[in-house]
């Protein structure tokens, strides 16, 4: 990674962006922008469209229309795969230019950005076209006079609405295998990450996808999100973000067709330290990284670090040094390890869980501010909080911060009764060398994810989802692909 290229990218003015609608970049109905600051300086980067609910209607309809025609969901499946197969190449030729587009505009340091963004996507997006003729339906066991078939017939309109942490990842862990089985889609994303998407989307049109199948409206959840949640058109809708929002999108589903919602949700995740880990200086180091990179804002952050007691003191100094080694910085120096925070609420809401663990009797060993206020940029220093009690404000709200709980723990069955402590249920780790053990806290912690010996990394292979609060349904691996078909059985007399 190079530097100065970063830097020319960086200089570069962003134009004003308005919605991307029916293969149409179009202002919001009433004229309206939103201003996007940049968290890396608290300066303004340029204006998206502060969408209406007629705008999100006028892109329901245009992916409707392209859905009911058959425009993209009628082409032979090589066609389609040839089409996902060139977007993933666009994607990674324009790689450090949608790279330093996000992190202008949400703040991940550029060294996490280029993999887990455009990186990541296009690899998504082409495993996705590479499924398409691969996974489909089924023959069912019948006597010989009947044909039991089952169809995996697209389900039709798509609403996605992403989250800014990952915009290219997440959002293409939705767009792949939507567009993949047929169907038309209209995103939604954050209002804080916008920018790198839209321009995905308008890589999209240059590979060939047709005008209508990915729209593209942008604005404040409460009301574009809104009216997409309540559209009476829209067949499924699938999303990452908060669990507040989330149960909004279950009742506007209620309150209008009934359409199928996925939620990816918060964690609260547990990372398990035992005693007899293999490398405990390397457990400390991952430990910190899968709670800092970022700034903490990664769904599947290891939030809470239960310490086996015979350890504790000593693994809490270790991840103390590897979080105090972490350079938190300029997000576009490719020496930075952690970037910025999203924006200045969200570095409120950080601090103020800070303030509530003192208040309620535990210790801050490294970190607990805001720093380098002189950018203008919000950033806070990576945080470790001990003697968090399980049933702690800290140990049982989700920050999304540069915040790390830790609680200690004596035998097998009380880390799993605090790992299980919370509502939540994303992601997880053991450390140890006991394979037993290994399996059995893989069995026992409740979440979608468990990492044994490791933290994060998971790739494209393998599912990822919730229980309990943290969701249902999963992104990724081929599984993804069932949230965007019906079923349809055919029951054929001979
Ligand atoms: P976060 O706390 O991570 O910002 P949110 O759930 O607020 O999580 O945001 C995730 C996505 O949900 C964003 O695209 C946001 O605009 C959208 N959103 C927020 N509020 C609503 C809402 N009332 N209806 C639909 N979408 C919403």
């Amino acid at each position: 990674m190079d530097q100065s290229q970063i830097n020319a990218q960086r200089a570069q003015p962003i134009a004003p962006r308005h919605h991307l609608i029916d293969g149409k970049h179009m202002p919001a109905s009433d004229g309206a922008t939103m201003e996007v600051l940049s968290p890396i300086d608290g300066q303004g980067l340029t204006t998206i469209a502060n969408g209406t609910a007629r705008d999100m209607e006028a892109a329901v309809a245009s992916a409707r229309a392209a859905f009911e025609d058959r425009r993209w969901a009628g082409q032979p499946p090589a066609a389609r795969k040839a089409v996902l197969r060139r977007w993933a190449e666009l994607i990674e030729a324009n790689a450090l230019e949608l790279a330093v587009l996000g992190v202008r505009d949400n703040g991940t340091e550029i060294s996490m950005a280029l993999k887990a963004e455009p990186g990541s996507a296009a690899g998504t997006i082409r495993y996705y076209a590479e499924a398409l003729d691969k996974v489909y339906g089924e023959i069912s066991p019948t006597p010989g006079d009947i044909l039991g078939l089952i169809h995996k017939e697209p389900v039709g309109v798509v609403g996605a609405i992403v989250p800014w942490n990952f915009p290219l990842m997440i959002g293409a862990w939705k767009l792949g295998p939507a567009l993949a089985k047929g169907n038309s889609v209209v995103l939604k994303p954050a209002e804080t990450a916008s920018l790198s998407l839209l321009r995905l989307a308008d890589l999209a049109l240059e590979a060939g996808l047709p005008p209508g199948v990915l729209n593209v409206v942008t604005g404040e959840g409460a009301v574009v999100g809104e009216a997409l949640g309540l559209s009476m058109d829209v067949d499924v809708l699938v999303f990452t973000g908060s669990g507040g929002t989330g149960r909004r999108l279950l009742d506007y589903a209620a309150r209008s067709n009934l359409k199928r919602v996925y939620l990816e949700l918060g964690g609260k995740s547990p990372n398990i330290v035992f005693a007899d880990a293999p490398d405990l200086d390397e457990a400390a180091k991952v430990a910190a990284a899968g709670i800092f990179r970022n700034a903490g804002q990664v769904c599947v952050a290891g939030s809470r670090l239960l310490i086996e007691d015979a350890i504790h003191d000593d693994f809490v100094a270790a991840v103390v040094k590897a979080a105090e080694a972490m350079r938190v910085g300029d997000p576009l120096d490719v020496t930075t390890q952690i970037g910025a925070v999203n924006s200045e609420a969200q570095l409120h809401q950080n601090l103020g869980f800070v303030e509530t663990a003192l208040s309620e009797g535990a210790e801050v060993v490294t970190g607990g501010a805001r720093i380098l206020d002189e950018t203008g940029g919000y950033y806070m220093a990576p945080t470790i909080v001990t003697g968090v009690t399980p049933d702690a404000t800290l140990a049982q709200k989700e920050v999304f911060g540069p915040v790390l709980s830790v609680t200690a723990f004596t035998t097998d069955d009380d880390a799993i009764r605090i790992a299980n402590s919370t509502v939540y249920g994303l992601a997880g780790a053991v450390w140890t060398s006991n394979l037993s053990r290994a399996h059995r806290m893989v069995r026992a912690v409740r979440t979608g994810v468990m990492h044994v010996n490791t933290y994060g990394g998971a790739d494209g292979t393998v599912p990822l989802g919730g229980v309990g609060q943290s969701g249902n349904g999963s992104d990724k691996s081929l599984h993804a692909l069932d949230k965007y078909v019906n079923l349809k059985t055919a029951w054929i007399k001979l």
